[in-house]
């Protein structure tokens, strides 16, 4: 966050290129206590009174106050780096012990409870005896400079996608035994609807009727990228029984479109959005990317401004991130202070515009090196949440992921949650599908 690219780790210690030599040293003592020095001096104490914060969060909250004083740089979120800020609004319950304690700008503050509480108010509606499913198609039409996932482009791997299709089936089939109380089914990618029609239709039948959700269970495709969904498509996936679709701009400007490498334009996402509309489906979701390369602000703020003009349920606002996997070079997302702000007034532009609207938060998560540390918020129409997404951010809900990539998680009656991953590389889940079916009612059996 604060040295951006140059950060390198090496026998412990964390080297960073920096104008000046200044050594930051933090020391977990034994009894729990955490102690930041700065060039010898100490100067952030855990001082255990009122508030205490665990050792992990401790160090990186001293951290943070110590290297914000030396760069004389802020974040928004303040030392909350980790992927779920809502746990700790929860904990706090309080923006204003948020802001002081850990940093946090209170517009982040505010927008982190009033999460947490929606989370918590959906979650309510479900056990922890349900099981979300997720159903991954890592397939799509070609690739986004931005895409973290194991995406194939499919031009180049049309014969590996039938194979693929046919080993999730049999993955379904071969776990069928542990469906059980099916809430939510998630079919997600790359873009499950780049599958030709019948292709489609008959993957998706197949799967549901041996997944066998419960009767009033979510099911959202992914219709990812607008150039793959077609009338027939979306009459025909209403028919199956999908409830919500993501159709997904990420930026209504067609040079963007160009300079991220997807390939389509911005008429082509409002065709199919008109027609998801048209086939009625009860929840459309959309998602934007604040931080694109090359978008200004003003961009981002009519494309805010249209997307609301269309009325979605979900409108989903990301912040871009580097992954080692995407093709984006982490100079063009980190340590640069100006794209940061533009992303950071892009972000708060699209959160007080989606609340004046009348959607609220209702899922929010972070990732490591996004541009300026910010987050990635789920919004919504009241009443048409994604389960799904709150279910499997959660930690507290049973998630079994099926195809190449997908993380399955248990939650065993103390409330712990424990992850199993399964192999990302398409051709290694096609050819060792036994054993990771074997593997899987293992690790659901224990
Ligand atoms: S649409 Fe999504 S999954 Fe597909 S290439 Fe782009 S970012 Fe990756």
């Amino acid at each position: 966050m604060f040295f951006g690219p140059s950060v390198r780790i090496e026998d412990h210690t964390i080297y960073a290129d920096y104008p000046r030599d200044v050594v930051v040293e933090s020391t977990i003592f034994s009894d729990g206590k955490v102690q930041t020095s700065v060039l010898g001096t100490s100067i952030f104490e855990k001082s255990g009174d009122e508030y205490v914060a665990l050792p992990n969060r401790e160090v990186k909250r001293q951290l943070y106050r110590v290297l914000s004083e030396v760069t004389r740089k802020r974040f928004p979120w303040g030392s909350l780096t980790g992927i779920r800020p809502t746990i700790v609004a929860r904990e706090v319950q309080d923006p204003g012990l948020l802001a002081e304690f850990y940093s946090v700008r209170e517009d982040k503050a505010q927008l982190a409870l009033e999460t947490a509480q929606a989370e918590d108010r959906i979650l309510e509606t479900t056990g922890t005896e349900d099981m979300f499913v997720y159903v991954g198609i890592p397939f799509c039409p070609g690739r986004c400079s931005y895409c973290s996932f194991i995406t194939q482009e499919c031009r180049a791997s049309a014969e590996l996608l039938v194979a693929y299709r046919d080993t999730v089936l049999r993955e379904i089939a071969g776990l069928s035994g542990m469906f059980r109380n099916v809430k939510a089914v998630y079919f997600g990618g790359g873009t499950p609807t780049i599958m030709e029609d019948e292709m489609l239709f008959h993957f998706i039948d197949k799967a549901l009727d041996r997944i066998r959700p419960d009767r009033n269970a979510e099911i959202t495709v992914e219709a990812g990228r607008p150039d793959t969904l077609s009338e027939a498509k979306a009459e025909r996936l209403r028919q199956a029984g999908v409830g919500r679709i993501c159709v997904n701009p990420q930026t209504l400007s067609d040079e963007t479109l160009i300079r991220i490498g997807r390939r389509h334009t911005a008429d082509q996402f409002f065709e199919a959005f008109s027609i998801a509309r048209k086939a009625g489906f009860p929840v459309i979701n959309t998602d934007l990317i604040a931080g694109l390369p090359g978008e200004p602000l003003g961009a981002f703020q009519c494309n805010v401004d249209r997307i609301i003009g269309l009325s979605p349920e979900n409108v989903t606002i990301h912040a871009l991130c580097k992954k080692r996997t995407s093709n984006l070079k982490r100079e063009d997302i980190l340590d640069d202070p100006v794209r940061e702000g533009i992303a950071d007034g892009m972000i708060t532009y699209a959160v007080n515009r989606l609340e004046q609207a009348g959607y609220s938060p209702y899922y929010l998560y972070k990732q490591k090196d996004t541009v300026g540390g910010l987050e990635n918020t789920g919004f919504s129409l009241r009443g048409k949440e994604c389960l799904y997404n709150v279910a499997m951010m959660s930690d507290c809900r049973n998630v079994l992921a099926l195809g190449a990539g997908g993380v399955s998680k248990k939650i065993f009656a103390n409330g712990r949650a424990v992850r199993h991953d399964c192999v990302r590389n398409v051709k290694d889940y096609i050819q060792n599908i036994d054993k990771i079916i074997e593997g899987k009612i293992r690790f659901f059996e224990v």
